[in-house]
């Protein structure tokens, strides 16, 4: 298969360019082509010689992502596509409208091995892990529809499908891509990696000091509940995972942020959101409450409106911040993996 332009970094593509012959600034006209004027076509490459852009043509894809379908919510404030990868894995991206903001949430593999109950992805086990480019290339999808309405990409959640830690070095390398000031420029704090709790890649992000934002899948704040909602959590239990959300805190300095999905009668009751408070009180952090997006093969109930702000409440009285997120485009099953593992059902 011929090789995803957007898997190699400037200092990969400077060494393919410098095999071929070619000076060294090519490299960098071609990397603010892809990421400054968001090119996906060789032949606007205007710059560059007929033959060199016939040779990028040649060696390279500009696109693995063909978008199959696009669900637009009423509001008109959530678009999600689906896309197919070369393999037919399927994959979904989420452009969610926020006042000013224009947040993306990624995916990182076609499916997700971590099982979660609730899930949709877990749902549908693991498929593979995605590629760097494939993870840059559904921002660059999404940055050339939003430039063509003057507007730009300004925050990118890794919260579609898959475990970002569990596709830890395509998933930074990504990143990285993406934050490069000679290219798309996004600046690190406007990244959030979402993660399921695998405890040594959270030491392993907290050494590299980036100033990417964290946010850890709690909900339940005892073993027994989360590794049955969980399952990795049999693997990496509470006790472990505060520790090591309290090393990143003491490394970084940064604040956590801990994910909550209220499922009414699960994990969504005064006595649950005390032990919330117990657990994480004290710590440099922030809850995001989400009423729990029904799904086929858990069709427990996101939590009413009353049972969050009464959660929330508890949360607040200890001096924990806490945000309760609506639930975006619900009626275009907005929630991870959905269109995806119906697509396959
Ligand atoms: N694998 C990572 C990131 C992708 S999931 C993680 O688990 O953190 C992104 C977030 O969506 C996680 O907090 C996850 O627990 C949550 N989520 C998954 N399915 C959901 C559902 N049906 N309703 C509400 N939140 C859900
Ligand atoms: Fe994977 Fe995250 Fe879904 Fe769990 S919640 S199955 S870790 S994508």
């Amino acid at each position: 298969m011929t090789r995803l332009i957007y898997d190699l970094s400037l200092e990969e593509l400077k060494a393919q360019l410098s095999a071929w012959g070619e000076p060294a600034y090519r490299a960098q006209q071609i990397w603010q082509g892809l990421y400054r004027s968001l090119w996906n076509d060789p032949q606007q490459f205007t710059s560059l010689s007929t033959s060199l852009r016939n040779r990028l043509a040649e060696e390279f894809t500009f696109s693995h992502l063909s978008p199959q379908q696009t669900l637009c919510s009423q509001d008109g404030e959530t678009v999600k596509t689906l896309f197919t990868l070369p393999d037919q894995r399927a994959i979904e991206t989420v452009l969610m409208h926020y006042d000013v903001r224009q947040s993306l949430c990624i995916s990182t593999q076609a499916g997700c091995a971590m099982g979660c109950v609730f899930c949709a992805t877990g749902q549908m086990g693991f498929q593979r892990n995605l590629s760097s480019g494939e993870i840059v290339e559904q921002v660059l999808h999404f940055a050339r529809l939003l430039r063509a309405q003057n507007e730009d990409v300004t925050n990118v959640v890794v919260m579609g499908m898959g475990e970002p830690f569990h596709n830890y070095q395509a998933t930074l390398d990504a990143i990285d891509r993406l934050n490069h000031p000679q290219g798309f420029n996004l600046g690190a704090r406007r990244f959030t990696i979402s993660t399921v709790g695998l405890v040594p890649m959270i030491r392993k992000f907290a050494a590299e000091q980036r100033q990417i934002n964290l946010a850890i899948s709690l909900h339940a704040a005892n073993d027994t509940l989360r590794s049955f909602l969980l399952p990795i959590n049999r693997k990496y239990p509470i006790a472990q995972l505060i520790q090591a959300c309290k090393e990143y805190i003491a490394q970084t300095n940064r604040r956590i942020t801990f994910e909550w999905a209220l499922i009414q009668d699960v994990n969504d009751s005064p006595q649950h959101a005390q032990e919330l408070a117990n657990l994480i009180k004290g710590l440099l952090c922030h809850v995001n409450l989400i009423p729990l997006n029904p799904t086929r093969q858990y069709p427990a109930n996101g939590s009413t409106r009353q049972r969050a702000a009464d959660f929330s409440a508890i949360l607040e009285r200890v001096g924990i911040p806490c945000t309760i997120r609506i639930r975006r485009g619900i009626d275009i099953q907005a929630g991870c993996g959905q269109l995806a593992s119906h697509q396959q059902a």
